[in-house]
């Protein structure tokens, strides 16, 4: 996924001393949110969406269940229905948001896969603009990057402050 968009400061994540510790059971630990340490948007009582410190595009956003589990089959039924939920109410809330053209949304399943967090399974969720590829490099001055995110973040947050209402289920929807 997103190979063809170019992120050096990835390099810093490759490069950079990996520490014991779990980031997302850190994130997951410091719930209830919105945490602006760890760039946590909005929480479930199952899972969490999380700006990506390290994106591959504007506004590249996780799904994260709160349990460290290394595969999908590793969650009970319900925190399964639960991650699925967050995606989907997470890309109508980025849609809104960023005005994407488009959105990758996947996962990366075991290293040999891509992930960069192997033991605790996530859902990607990047947006698309025609030509981003061109665009990126704009980005690409790290020292910019924190500052970038922060703003990211603040603009992400005005949004998914209503995550819970985008957790209904339309069909079952009072009628007005
Ligand atoms: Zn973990």
């Amino acid at each position: 996924m997103s190979d063809t968009l170019w992120a050096p400061w990835r390099m810093d994540y490759i490069t950079s001393p990996r520490t014991p510790e779990c980031v997302f059971c850190a994130a997951a630990a410091d719930i209830p949110a919105q945490n602006a340490h760890h760039l946590v948007l909005a929480a479930t009582d199952d899972d969490f969406v999380i700006l990506n410190r390290y994106p591959y595009a504007h506004g590249h956003i996780m799904v994260c269940p709160r349990q460290h589990v290394s595969g999908l089959g590793e969650l009970s039924f319900a925190a399964q229905r639960s991650l699925f939920r967050s995606v989907v109410a997470a890309e109508a809330l980025l849609r809104q948001a960023l005005q994407p053209q488009g959105i990758n949304i996947g996962m990366n399943i075991g290293k040999a896969a891509g992930a960069g967090i192997a033991a605790h399974i996530h859902v990607h969720l990047v947006p698309r603009w025609e030509g981003d590829t061109n665009f990126m490099p704009l980005l690409a001055d790290c020292r910019v990057m924190p500052e970038h995110l922060r703003e990211t973040w603040h603009t992400l947050l005005s949004h998914f402050a209503h995550f819970h209402e985008h957790l209904r289920d339309p069909a079952h929807a009072e009628a007005p």
